[in-house]
């Protein structure tokens, strides 16, 4: 049976990447006829953000991807919230200390920050691993009976992995392929805190087993944590699921191969120094952050211009002091420039809110569609799936090896596809919801001709069809300078008061109109363009908008006429 989890952290809002990584595991579970399951990570105290589970919850809803099962409507595989599963973590504690994948370690952080220190001033980094672990106090260097003394006396320990010495593990991922590693590049990670709490590592392999979780689908950060995880699995003697690691989702403007290869190198040793300032921050965190920044903080130009590696790193050094001095996050609001979040998110620390696609007046059809393109190719190039074509569909073997190119103009175009698809009635209901449309006081009939209107000509969101359409709803208060070079010479106001007496006695239909304005020019032996334009610019103030007869049809007699008086006097 297929069992898929998406296993968000509460750390704050769930953004691009962890909504495709929610679609995908979502729509891979059920192409499979299996389950999706939400698990919340909410181990790490340190890093709990209020409020940050709703939110992920919420975007999921709005997205239309529904869990079978999570703390919100429960299963059998209860609770689904890690903070509520510790008598579990306990109970495989003690399974995994009787084997030899798992050892106690007493070492306190002093402890380990001054070997820290000596390994730096040798130009060395500090491991815990098979070559030090001799060297440290943990129930490895210690005899049993100093073991026993130091828990007697209640000293706070760990629990570490105790990683394999020299063995090459090959491990299959259904995206990725396979690849080997060295279990000597590898340490010994901490699998329980001092505290008795476990960390991801542990917590996450208890529970994908304890769920019955057959695939896991996640994001490439976590990559290097893989090894651990089946080996962990093995400790356990449990059968490990499939893996199938995604990979990230990047901004348009990046300019080649090498930069990302950059940005990842970099990430690594910049988010270290990072780390020593935030010590609430995990690495994967800052990795993740650090890259999402520096790719949007880097335009195209200032990139082709710097294809010279040492000025990119130079550059890259520059920011990161300008972030971490601060400045950067008075405009984290505003840095990416598009949303990167499903819906509003305010941070509780800085109070900034960050824009999201539902606020910005995405539709969740459209946005879901965006998303699940980003790495993902159906048959025929088709672009425009409901999500349960997408179900039909998705494959993970199909699922790029690259990372994704985001494009927010992209992801506009799907709105605008999206808007098209919708019924003039469906977009009506939208639109009268809008507050500048609720105060208007026009009847639903002349809103619907409008909406009809406007909907084809290029709108992108349901609001787009009241601020380019402006021009129903109000009369021009000036007309576009070069407009008005082109439509209108000295005959012209002449020509518009006759026409507007031929108005009067006007059926005011669209058909009609069409045809008292041919018959006028025809009359006056001028082309039509003499009248429609300067009537155009009368009307609209501009030269651009739905033919001219719909929209005297719409404002009505009176308000033509008006317009046009005020237009020629
Ligand atoms: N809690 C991890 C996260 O926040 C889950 C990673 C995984 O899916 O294993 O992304």
């Amino acid at each position: 049976k297929v069992r898929v989890r998406f296993a968000p952290s509460p750390t704050g809002a769930l953004h691009l990447g962890g909504v495709r990584t929610a679609l995908y595991d979502y729509l891979f579970a059920k192409n499979q006829g299996g389950e999706f399951v939400l698990r919340i990570e909410d181990t790490d105290t340190a890093r709990y953000v209020e409020g940050a589970e709703d939110y992920i919850m919420n975007s999921l809803e709005w997205c239309g991807i529904i869990p079978d099962e999570s703390p919100k409507v429960g299963g059998p595989y209860a609770p689904y919230r890690q903070s509520e599963r510790r008598d579990i973590y306990d109970r495989y504690k003690e399974e995994i200390l009787k084997t030899d994948y798992a050892y106690l370690a007493f070492d306190t952080p002093e402890e380990l920050d001054a070997i820290r220190k000596d390994f730096e001033a040798r130009g060395d980094v500090f491991a815990y691993n098979h070559q030090t672990r001799q060297q440290l106090r943990n129930s490895i260097s210690l005899s049993s009976k100093e073991v026993q003394k130091l828990l007697d006396e209640n000293v706070p320990y760990v629990v570490r992995f105790k990683m394999p010495i020299d063995r090459t593990l090959n491990l299959q991922d259904i995206i990725r392929g396979n690849f080997s590693v060295n279990t000597n590049t590898l340490d010994d990670k901490v699998l329980i805190k001092n505290d008795g709490m476990p960390t991801y590592h542990f917590a996450n392999v208890v529970d994908d087993f304890e769920m019955k979780i057959s695939h896991v689908i996640r994001g490439e950060e976590w990559l290097p944590s893989m090894p651990l995880h089946v080996l962990l699995y093995e400790a356990m003697s449990w059968e490990a699921p499939e893996f199938a690691h995604l990979s990230l989702i990047l901004k348009q403007t990046i300019s080649g191969k090498d930069f990302i290869r950059n940005i990842n190198n970099f990430s690594i040793s910049f988010s270290n120094a990072f780390i020593n300032k935030n010590k609430e921050y995990s690495f994967v965190e800052v990795n993740t952050l650090m890259l999402s920044y520096l790719q949007n903080f880097f335009d195209k130009s200032t990139l082709e211009k710097n294809e010279n590696d040492d000025n990119l790193n130079s550059l890259i050094k520059e920011f990161l002091s300008s972030l971490f001095s601060g400045k950067l996050s008075k405009r984290d609001g505003d840095i990416f420039g598009f949303p990167v979040f499903p819906l509003d998110f305010k941070d509780p620390q800085t109070g900034i809110i960050s824009k999201g696609y539902k606020e910005c007046g995405y539709f969740p059809e459209a946005f879901i569609n965006m998303m699940a393109l980003l790495g993902w190719t159906p048959a025929n190039d088709r672009e425009i799936l409901t999500i349960d074509e997408m179900i039909a569909e998705f494959d993970l073997n199909k699922v790029h090896k690259a990372g994704a190119r985001f494009d927010p103009q992209k992801a506009k175009w799907f709105n605008q596809e999206y808007l098209k698809l919708k019924s003039n009635e469906e977009v009506l209901q939208l639109f009268k919801d809008l507050d500048e449309v609720k105060s208007l006081n026009l009847s639903d009939d002349k809103l619907l001709q409008i909406v009809s209107l406007m909907k084809e000509r290029n709108a992108t969101f349901v609001v787009d069809i009241y601020n380019d359409g402006k021009f129903f709803f109000e009369a021009p208060t000036s007309y576009d300078e070069k407009a008005t070079k082109k439509a209108w010479n000295e005959t012209t106001s002449a020509v518009l008061k006759d026409f507007s007496t031929k108005l009067k006695t006007s059926e005011f239909d669209s058909e009609t109109l069409k045809n008292t304005i041919h018959h006028f020019a025809e009359e006056h032996s001028i082309g039509m363009g003499k009248v429609m334009m300067p009537l155009r610019l009368a009307l609209v103030g501009e030269l651009k908008g739905p033919d001219v007869p719909d929209i005297m049809n719409i404002i009505g007699k009176e308000e033509t006429l008006a317009r046009i008086e005020k237009a020629i006097s």
